[in-house]
């Protein structure tokens, strides 16, 4: 039987970025260093395939420090802890290893030095996100306002008004965003900011690539969990820039291959915490029922490395 043409358009920057790589040889190299097990709190990043795979190596993934051994090294995921979290650690006796991506603690940072200055801090993010969770926690309780969307922004009552300071999750829509900070910009005048938002590049980039081949698509295929933010940024970014067949799977076994009948153009992107494996894998259920032709649409290459703690890289 002939199979009918696909071409598909890969979109890169895509998959893994910097913060999710270094998470990921952080539990790898205390594998490797401490033995196993190694405890993780929470998924290291949100993707199950790469979890079942530490599992596989003697990580075991934990929702609270309390299921811990106090005699076994602990690290926390990659979306970054509150301050709470390190104390507890410190107090039990405990090792533990921050893989919190250095482009969050940024964030904290801001967050800690706008307190310090005695600002109201509005965060702009997703209600109970860990990245979220971890960067209201770098202050007290009460000192950061959550704003998700251009309403809440209109309908803000902070009480202090003349000093106030705007940071942002990292993985959030760029557009939507810029209209959310136009907003508290419009309304608050001397609000303090960074000077770009706190979007991190990696997230920028793959917004961008998936912009640049969605309206040649006639559908997008982004690889990447339900709970990733950035991946379901994604699938909004697409769905915006002109194609409005835009749908989210974890892997080719999740594939409903009868909603791809007549596309003839597909774009392929995956998040942040998405395994180039999976994509690959996609590709390869594709060339089982089309003839396909493979076309990698690049918008920049990335060159970001970060540092593992030096705890784990010295002998
Ligand atoms: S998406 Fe951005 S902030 Fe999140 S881990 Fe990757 S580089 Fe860090």
């Amino acid at each position: 039987m002939t199979k009918a043409p696909l071409t598909i358009l890969l979109a890169s920057p895509r998959g893994f970025c910097a913060g999710v790589d270094r998470a990921i040889q952080i539990v790898e190299t205390a594998l490797a260093k401490y033995g196993r097990p190694v405890y993780v709190r929470h998924e290291i990043v949100h993707n199950r395939y790469v979890v079942s795979s530490l599992e596989a190596k003697g990580a075991v993934f934990v929702d609270e420090l309390d299921e811990v051994p106090a005699d076994r090294p602990v690290v926390f995921s990659a979306h970054g802890v509150p301050q709470s979290v390190p104390a507890a650690a410190e107090a039990r006796g405990m090792f533990y290893l921050d893989a919190t991506c250095p482009l969050v603690t940024k964030v904290h940072h801001e967050a800690i030095r706008h307190a310090g200055d005695n600002r109201q801090i509005i965060m702009i993010g997703h209600a109970g996100h860990p990245e979220v969770v971890g960067t209201m926690g770098q202050v007290e309780d009460g000192r950061v306002l959550l704003v998700e969307n251009i309403a809440q922004a209109e309908a803000l009552q902070p009480t202090q008004p003349e000093q106030l300071a705007y940071i942002t999750q990292t993985t959030l829509s760029v557009d939507d965003t810029a209209q959310i900070v136009a907003t508290l910009k419009r309304r608050f005048p001397a609000i303090e900011g960074p000077k770009k938002e706190d979007i991190c590049f990696a997230t920028t980039n793959r917004q961008q690539a998936v912009k640049a081949i969605a309206p040649g698509c006639d559908a997008v295929m982004v690889i990447g969990a339900p709970n990733s933010s950035n991946s379901k940024r994604l699938v909004e970014v697409a769905a915006r820039a002109g194609c409005d067949h835009a749908i989210l799977v974890q892997r080719a076994a999740e594939i409903d291959w009868s909603a791809l009948d007549g596309i003839r153009r597909l774009g392929v992107s995956a998040g942040a915490s998405a395994p180039e494996i999976l994509v690959d894998e996609v590709i390869e259920a594709c060339r089982e029922r089309f003839e396909v032709t493979l076309e990698e649409v690049a918008v920049t290459r990335e060159t970001v490395a970060f540092k593992l703690p030096a705890v784990l890289t010295e002998s």
